[in-house]
């Protein structure tokens, strides 16, 4: 008897564990730990993933699995521990962990296919199978399963004859061109050969060509690798020496661009320190996690790609994660240069399907790197050698649903299961990754010096309220301006970034200072200038702009604040025959829109680059030799523990986009807050002064590092209801954690109200607290009833990055 332990997707504390099912004998050998299954779960048919087979089951009278869903596991042995450990750490059902590790294609509604892929003489297909894929190559699972065992399925799937496919119902597109494959053996062509006269010489070279190549071809590829027409192939083809065949290829994303083939440089001094300690983790199959910390541009990428191959050398592989916005081709293309089409590249770009295919690479050992945005950390590897991420300072490492993970956690996690390094790269690491290097739980490495020595960019503060008093009321300074119109006279290149973050573009009314708001959250509507309407950003909510103001009944009221379209305007009104390409998310949000404007600029064809946040990562073109920061003191204000350092990386990242090659680069930053440690500790480049003033901050207020946090948010419709709750918890919470332990709350969220709802919190800062996770699961489960039943939300965020 067979028993299979199943997670079935019911998110709810009941059913947060496994169920026992029966195994049907016909499954028995088909089903594994980490499939899909279909189980009956009360009157209805549910999916499951299967966490393990076993032999008896403390129960009597079971229930059978109906089918599986899949024919290989899709989740590994080492990621159903992982969703264990997700499951535990960020307090989120198991069933949402293992579904946070799958890609998207196989959590919604799609049709499930089974596909011939290769026709195998030696395999004889089930009688049914062949002749439903005599008309057609792909057909529906459920009609495949008519005429063919699971068991004989799944058999066709191993030996490569047949996949499974998941499609989008109705756009199931596939894309298939035409192949040119050898119905001759090589022998036979030898001979063929022979036969063909003197003159036939392109025949002979397909032939030639195919006696060593017995793969399927592309016949574009074909023709322009043996550089012929297609008239060549056609009289193989007649001749039944060579076939065409409609083939579905992989839908990469980067397959038209041409990778120029990278060699390993070779090493600085600086880098071959840095690398020996990796290379003797990565020989002595030892877990250790490694901080990189090296400025912009001294080479960290360089040696994680000598890491990687190190790793790829002993036949294991890797994952790097880069933050999603600078997951840009020029980053892309240094991986696929050094190691070709051994890289997969996962990132939200990707269609659905795309992704799907760059999944399946990884999943069937096609690929030995894959690089990626967060998600990437559960690329289904199972001989990982080394994980590294770059730019782990970043906010985008933490998922802020369900699972609340830190891609940081998980791959160290995972490091100590594979017994292999971890390498964090960072020019302004994260306050608790250094922290960590300092007291040796990290091992700290060093890139001190710029490659070539070249000097870091001259950065130069100017004080916008001097230029306000002297009657410059422009957003650009005098010093900006003169050094804009210098560039251009010279050709180089600018960059103007400007801070949106916490920086919307509101109304405000210039008499009484009223600001409007949204009616259902508490934040300012954000100003449309096209549509002239206000939106608000977290529930949607338009209006039209009002012509008076509604508190003082003043004309005045307009539209106050900075956003990149009015830069753009006012920069064409000052330097009239500049040309700008302007970045930000209307610009970008259609597919390949983000990267064509990079080109563009990388071609010289624009003098000014001007952007937000998604500028401010991975340029590297050689004629920028100047920086310009609008506003540098914008995200400063934020109601954020963490706001001083959020600035000071992201100055310090945007100060290293000028004069990374031949020609120096030079720096502005515009601020009303020049005084401020952050800014003027970015604008030196300094990170080890900014580290200490910091720290010192944090371990004055309690914060992280010296602490860990967790939030809780509770959030209802009711006022009172919302502060109830909250209170109740709060008390819960003191009186079960240590009285070391600090409890801040109940008080308003600093966005206290989302769609309707009000929001409250409840902040802990603790050192050790073992009980925590218990005490908040308890918490959990006691309102239980309440979330599923009148709409109260709590959401617990373990180590959280956004506090509002
Ligand atoms: P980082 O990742 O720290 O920003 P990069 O790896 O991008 O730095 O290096 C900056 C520049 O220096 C790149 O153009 C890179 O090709 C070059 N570079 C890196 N290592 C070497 C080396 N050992 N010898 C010569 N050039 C190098
Ligand atoms: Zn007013
Ligand atoms: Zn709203």
């Amino acid at each position: 008897m067979s028993i299979a332990k199943v997670i079935v997707d019911v998110p709810a504390k009941q059913t947060d564990r496994p169920f026992d099912y029966l195994i049907p004998e016909h499954l028995e050998e088909v089903i594994q730990p980490g499939m899909r299954v279909i189980v009956p779960f009360g009157p209805r048919k549910v999916q499951g993933f299967v966490e393990s087979v076993e032999e008896t089951s403390s129960f009597k009278s079971l229930k059978k699995v109906i089918e599986p869903m899949d024919v290989v596991p899709v989740l590994n042995e080492e990621l159903l521990l992982l969703g264990d450990w997700l499951s535990k750490t960020t307090l989120c059902y198991k069933i949402s962990a293992y579904q946070a590790m799958l890609p998207p294609a196989l959590k919604a509604k799609y049709e499930r296919k089974l596909k011939l892929v290769s026709e195998n003489a030696n395999f004889m297909l089930p009688d049914g199978l062949e002749q439903l894929f005599a008309s057609e190559p792909s057909v529906l699972w459920e009609e495949a399963v008519k005429f063919a065992s699971i068991h004989a399925i799944q058999k066709l799937v191993k030996e490569g004859i047949a996949e499974v496919h998941y499609e989008v119902q109705s756009k199931g597109k596939k894309k298939t061109t035409k192949h040119i494959i050898p119905l001759m053996s090589a022998e036979e062509m030898l001979i063929y050969a022979e036969s063909l006269a003197k003159q036939a010489s392109k025949q002979k070279q397909v032939i030639e060509f195919f006696i060593h190549n017995r793969e399927p071809i592309e016949q574009r590829q074909l023709l322009e690798r043996l550089n012929i027409s297609s008239s060549a192939v056609k009289g193989l083809v007649e001749r039944q020496v060579l076939a065409e065949k409609n083939l579905e290829i992989y839908r990469d994303p980067y397959e038209q661009r041409q990778f120029a083939k990278t060699e390993p440089l070779p090493l600085t001094g600086e880098q071959s320190t840095a690398i020996a300690p990796i290379h003797a983790s990565i020989s002595n199959d030892k877990h250790e996690v490694f901080l990189l910390y090296g400025v912009t541009g001294s080479g960290k990428t360089e040696v994680y790609l000598q890491s990687i191959q190190n790793v790829l050398e002993k036949g294991e592989e890797a994952i790097v994660l880069v933050p999603e916005i600078a997951l840009t081709p020029q980053m892309v293309n240094r991986f696929k240069g050094r190691f070709g089409d051994q890289v997969a590249v996962l990132h939200s770009g990707l269609s659905v399907g795309e992704k799907y295919d760059e999944w399946r690479k990884i999943q069937r050992k096609e690929v030995k790197v894959v690089v990626g945005a967060r998600s990437a950390i559960f690329a289904p590897f199972e001989n990982l050698g080394i994980i590294i991420i770059d730019e782990e300072h970043e906010m985008t490492y933490k998922q802020e649903e369900n699972p609340r993970y830190h891609a940081r956690d998980a791959a160290i996690e995972r490091g100590k299961i594979h017994n292999c390094p971890v390498v964090l790269g960072s020019a302004t690491p994260a306050l608790e990754s250094f922290a960590r290097a300092q007291k040796g739980v990290y091992t700290l490495l060093s890139l001190p010096s710029r490659m070539n020595n070249r000097p870091l960019p001259e950065v130069e503060i100017v004080d916008m309220r001097e230029e306000l008093k002297e009657g410059n009321r422009s957003m650009f300074s005098r010093v900006l301006l003169e050094k804009l119109k210098d560039r251009m006279e010279k050709q180089e290149q600018t960059v103007l970034f400007l801070n949106k973050r916490g920086h919307s573009s509101f109304v405000m009314c210039r008499d009484c200072g009223y600001v409007v708001k949204c009616p259902h959250c508490d934040i300012s509507l954000t100003y449309h200038r096209y549509s002239n309407q206000m939106k608000c950003h977290y529930c949607g909510y338009e209006d039209q702009t009002p012509l008076q103001c509604p508190e003082c009944n003043s004309e005045h009221i307009r539209y106050f604040g900075t956003g990149t379209q009015k830069v753009e305007e006012e920069l064409t009104k000052v330097i009239p025959e500049a040309k700008v390409i302007r970045m930000d998310v209307d610009t970008t949000s259609r597919k390949g829109s983000h990267e064509k404007l990079l080109k563009e600029f990388q071609d010289g064809n624009a003098d000014i680059l001007l952007g937000t946040q998604m500028i401010a990562k991975g340029l590297d073109f050689p004629r920028i030799t100047l920086v310009g920061v609008l506003s540098a003191d914008t995200m400063l204000h934020l109601p954020d523990f963490r706001s001083s350092e959020k600035t000071f990386q992201l100055l310090t990242q945007v100060s290293g986009r000028a004069g990374r090659h031949e020609l120096a680069g030079e720096v502005i930053f515009q601020t009303y807050t020049p005084e401020h440690y952050s800014i003027e500790l970015a604008s030196q480049q300094d990170y080890d002064r900014f580290y200490q003033s910091e720290m010192m901050i944090r371990r004055n207020h309690s914060y992280p590092p010296y602490y860990y946090i967790t939030l809780i948010t509770v959030s209802h419709e009711e006022l009172m209801k919302t502060v109830a709750v909250t209170e109740q918890i709060t008390k819960v919470v003191r009186h079960k954690l240590s009285p070391k332990t600090v409890v801040l709350g109940p008080v308003a969220s600093p966005i206290s109200r989302i769609k309707n709802r009000y929001r409250y919190q409840c902040l802990i800062k603790y050192k050790q607290e073992p009980n925590l996770k218990e005490v908040l699961k308890s918490i959990l489960d006691h309102y239980q009833g309440e979330i599923s039943s009148n709409g109260l939300q709590i959401s617990i965020d373990v180590n959280p990055y956004i506090l509002m």
